[in-house]
């Protein structure tokens, strides 16, 4: 997946001067947007993080994007007596290392979807092109049967079949660009970037696809009259998508997601076993794997299914020798269950739910197992009371008496920051529609690769959750072992970028300002909580239910739940609670609003 792009913008636009005064054209606006930034913050939203533009002419107005966008200006010092290819060059160096680039001119008008075409498109080097428009000045292009480059030129008759246009949006490989800068210190030095892309082809594939897509280039003034008159109402139009109702989803997981992340599962129907569907599994690993780890010592193996299965797949597949088991909720006993149901042999140690774990307990509880032990195996943040479980001390231990730990993450991870090697963990399992704030259906586990790699000798105990099993596929095909859950995956591949443009610290900042709200709010309905304060995760909160004699779970969850709020039952046996997860695309405000119902639902049965 592209992460990287280069807009070109050191030319002089000459032909526009009289409408966009002192500013290089791309500063031309909108509906008072200048195109640059429309185009800047359409590759953000996209997981582009690495903006490059190469500026010559008028610099200044593009180095003040600095102080607004994660953009970096890099300079064609003889701008005006050299092309676009030169400017491109220039700009190798600030590239990140062997990752393919998006290559973008800097006066279009354009809808997203033509950069979802290009990042999207099968082909390593690709050049976006669209049915023969009419606006002047279009670059025509000529391809072979198998659509690859063979010319381009602004002349029709130059070329034997002109049924497409270039757009101005091309993917770039790695090595193709490489090839790129060494064209152009072999052409003149006037030459633009599609001439070094007609040479490249002379060697390379460069595919050309086609899309109908809405978009112009704006060069003169006419052109401009046509791109506000005619084509950004129309771009306007194939964005506006129907809004959907948003509910708050006070339930720990599936969370409430962006409208971005619902409206990313409506793709083109799609076979996953495509190469570009490998190229976007590939990716979301690599950044599952970034959030807590390094892909060089660690690995994500994606799973259909809930976050269970993942936890299954865990327990199932890594387990040697002895488990040890810390349980002191619902999803501890879940382990114990998973490990019983395998047969494989286990001692748990019980904690009380509302208390936090005695260290020192469970240090002599392996020392004297130590002979049989092989994993530690515990819930970091037990969601049926909120209660935080500290892996890192139990990570200590780990290391102390040589052994691994496989923790099962599923409410904590995307929100509370965990390092894998930092804190020796060597199994982490997680889910998508949870804190990452993706859709059901998709989960996952995150293994260091060396205490992943030793689970290849071990018999298999299941076939569809075995985890060495999913790993080999994904990383020899570059494909789910089974059908994935296609349309999640895109909706997490948004939920990716979005919680990347967050940060996992800032998420966790902005749950807890949800979390302070709430205590402020149970505090002044004197509501309860079951554990102390100074435990919680801050994630979900286990309330002891109210005394008033008309009170009843269920009445309360439906009058709440017809104003938008999804509350949880309690999962604890013998306590009378309920739960409120703070997690999902919600802000304090949406929490104030809830406990304003619950007043009233309060003062209604009192
Ligand atoms: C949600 C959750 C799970 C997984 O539950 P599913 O219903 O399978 O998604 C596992 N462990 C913990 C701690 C959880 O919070």
């Amino acid at each position: 997946m592209i992460k990287q792009a280069i807009i070109l913008a050191a030319g002089m636009g000459s032909r526009l001067a009289a409408l966009h005064d002192k500013a290089p054209k791309s500063f031309i606006t909108i509906e008072e947007t200048p195109i640059i930034i429309r185009s800047i913050e359409l590759l953000l939203s996209v997981g582009i993080d690495h903006i490059l533009i190469g500026v010559g002419h008028k610099k200044e107005f593009f180095e003040s994007l600095k102080n607004k966008y994660p953009i970096t200006c890099i300079e064609n010092p003889a701008y005006a007596s050299t092309g676009s290819l030169a400017t491109l060059a220039v700009c190798q160096n600030s590239l990140r290392k062997n990752e393919p680039v998006l290559l973008l001119e800097s006066d279009l008008l354009y809808e997203k979807q033509a950069l979802m075409n290009t990042i999207d498109s099968p082909y390593e080097t690709c050049v976006l092109s669209c049915p023969v428009t009419t606006f002047g000045d279009e670059v025509y292009i000529q391809r072979t049967y198998k659509n690859t480059l063979i010319n381009m030129s602004k002349k029709q008759e130059d070329l034997e079949e002109t049924s497409s246009v270039l757009v101005g949006i091309n993917k770039i490989s790695a090595n193709h660009f490489e090839k790129l800068c060494n064209i152009s210190k072999q052409l003149t030095p006037e030459k633009h970037y599609e001439d070094g892309l007609v040479t490249l082809a002379q060697s390379e594939p460069v595919h050309v696809i086609k899309r109908d897509i809405t978009w112009c280039e704006i060069d003169t003034p006419e052109h401009y009259h046509f791109a506000s008159s005619i084509i950004w109402p129309e771009i306007k139009k194939k964005e506006t998508v129907p809004n959907i109702p948003r509910n708050i989803l006070l339930n720990p997981g599936p969370a409430t997601t962006t409208d971005t992340v619902k409206y990313a599962q409506v793709v083109p129907d799609i076979c996953p076993r495509e190469a570009e569907f490998g190229d976007i599994l590939t990716s979301i690993r690599n950044d599952l794997t970034n959030l807590c780890a390094h892909t060089e010592t660690h690995t994500t193996v994606l799973i259909g299914g809930s976050g269970t299965a993942a936890v299954d797949a865990m327990l199932s597949s890594v387990i040697s020798r002895t488990a040890l088991v810390i349980s002191n909720g619902a999803y501890g006993k879940r382990m114990e269950e998973i490990l019983k149901t395998y047969n494989i042999p286990y001692i748990v140690i019980h904690s009380e739910p509302t208390e936090p774990l005695n260290i020192k307990i469970i240090e002599a509880e392996i020392i004297k197992h130590h002979a049989d032990l092989s994993h530690i195996c515990m819930v970091h943040h037990e969601t049926t009371t909120g209660l935080l479980n500290p892996i890192e001390k139990i990570g200590e231990l780990c290391q102390t008496y040589k052994l691994s730990l496989c923790i099962d993450a599923v409410s904590s991870f995307g929100a509370i920051p965990i390092d894998m090697a930092a804190m020796n963990v060597d199994f982490l399992a997680s889910t998508a529609n949870k804190n990452i704030q993706g859709m059901a259906g998709l989960a996952f586990v995150i293994a260091n690769k060396k205490a992943l790699q030793v689970t290849k000798e071990l018999p298999a105990k299941n076939y569809y959750l075995h985890l060495w099993s999913h790993y080999d596929s994904l990383e020899k095909t570059k494909q789910t072992r089974f059908t994935p859950p296609v349309q999640t995956i895109y909706a997490l591949r948004q939920a990716l970028i979005e919680l990347k443009q967050e940060g996992v610290e800032n998420r966790y900042r902005r749950y807890i300002s949800c979390w302070e709200t709430l205590m402020t709010g149970l505090n002044s309905l004197n509501l309860k909580t079951l554990v102390e304060k100074e435990h919680h995760g801050k994630l979900i909160t286990t309330i002891l239910e109210p005394t008033l004699p008309n009170y009843n779970f269920q009445d309360m969850h439906g009058y709440l739940y017809d104003r938008g709020f999804t509350i949880y039952p309690g999962k604890l046996g013998n306590n009378h609670t309920f739960r409120i997860s703070n997690i999902g695309e919600l802000h304090s405000k949406d929490i104030a609003l809830f406990i304003d119902a619950l007043k009233n639902y309060l003062s209604i049965i009192q």
